[in-house]
């Protein structure tokens, strides 16, 4: 395991080597580009709604289940944590993670998966796409430019997947940008590689959580689910009489920290076989941030259980349907009356793609309230 050391190492997107933003802008005076990305994050109003946006349970199914803003923090959290270590730019790090949902839908995948139908003829809808024109268009609090103007380092690290197509677009209004590496198939800098199995960490491990919390994962069918069953049984074996609740926040914990640690040494090992110079040659080379074989190999099985069990699950599945519905709904009423929108929505020249980034906006409370307000219904008792 590698010794916690002060500065970043070569291959660590160097803030004061940034390929810089759209729109040209002075430096601040105490803080580095950035840093101050992270800031105009936190400070954007597509950020404060994710506090109000599902992860897998609606939001008023309970008080204690993850939402997207706390499931950012806890990436951000475990990126942080790793790039620490790894001596990658924390800053860079914690932007990328505190935006990397911002395009979420209400309701979760559920919502994306309804407006990409919706959208079928009209360019489609996909999550991270969207994550993306929120930082760069939607959000409109600047007096000189659309979107927050966030450094190339952070857009990179957001958009995550790119189809061919829209890669191809994204190339022509920005040469040599964001979309490139969808083309030329390069890799993004190491801190956009490491969000994204933070992400993947942080959602294994507070599926696994949030699942039997709402009971609709029983604790016995995680026996011989890979690396959560170990644990479970590591953790009984030396404390046999631990409450059902401690023993799984135990298990839990383990498999976090576990989790972080294997990808820590994985990639360690990988960057030192390298060697790479600096942050563009991580670009020309593989993906240098990952787990080892073993344990991509049990991620991969304990995801296959989360799929079966709990996104799959009845209840689950009925309240995604409904939650569907809802947005299908929302989206032919103001597609069929734009009047019904605010003026800049109603406005745009491309009324589907407005609809949608009105509806991708909304909070699922919101979205709701909007449906019973357009439809007359109550979807969901309590909202
Ligand atoms: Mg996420």
């Amino acid at each position: 395991m590698p010794e916690v050391a002060a500065g970043l190492a070569p291959y660590a997107c160097d803030p004061a080597r940034t390929r810089g933003r759209r729109h040209p802008e002075p430096p601040a005076p105490t803080r580095n580009d950035h840093q101050r990305d992270r800031d105009r994050v936190v400070h954007c109003g597509a950020f404060r709604r994710l506090v109000y946006k599902t992860q897998v349970f609606l939001n008023h199914e309970g008080d204690l289940y993850r939402t997207r803003l706390t499931h950012t923090l806890e990436v951000a959290q475990l990126a942080r944590s790793a790039a620490r270590v790894l001596r990658l730019n924390e800053d860079l790090v914690e932007a990328i993670a505190l935006a990397h949902d911002l395009g979420h839908t209400p309701f979760g995948h559920a919502g994306q998966d309804a407006l990409a139908d919706c959208l079928r003829a009209h360019g489609g809808f996909e999550h991270n796409l969207q994550s993306l024109r929120v930082v760069d268009r939607l959000e409109q609090r600047y007096p000189d430019f659309d979107g927050l103007n966030l450094s190339f380092e952070t857009r990179e690290g957001i958009l995550k997947r790119c189809p061919r197509r829209i890669a191809e677009q994204l190339e022509a209004r920005e040469p040599g940008g964001v979309g490139r590496r969808f083309l030329d198939g390069s890799q993004p800098a190491l801190e956009a590689q490491l969000v994204n199995l933070a992400d993947e960490i942080s959602y294994c491990a507070h599926d696994i959580d949030d699942g039997v919390r709402s009971g609709l994962i029983e604790v016995a069918q995680l026996e011989p689910v890979p690396l959560v069953g170990a644990h479970l049984a590591a953790v009984r074996a030396e404390h046999p009489r631990l409450g059902a609740r401690r023993l799984l926040c135990e298990a839990v914990r383990r498999l976090l920290s576990g989790l972080v640690y294997d990808l820590v040494e994985h990639t360690a090992a990988q960057l030192r076989a390298l060697t790479p110079a600096d942050a563009d040659a991580v670009r020309r080379a593989p993906p240098l941030v990952g787990f080892a074989a073993p344990t991509r190999a049990q991620v991969a099985g304990l995801k296959r259980f989360l799929f079966g069990a709990l996104y799959r699950h009845p209840q689950v599945v009925a309240t995604t349907d409904a939650a569907r519905g809802v947005v299908r709904e929302l989206y032919a009423a103001y597609l069929a009356q734009p009047a019904l929108l605010p003026a800049e929505y109603a406005a745009a020249d491309e009324l589907p793609r407005a609809v949608a980034d009105y509806i991708a906006g909304m909070t699922d409370r919101y979205a709701l309230r909007e449906h019973r307000r357009l439809t007359g219904r109550t979807v969901f008792a309590g909202l």
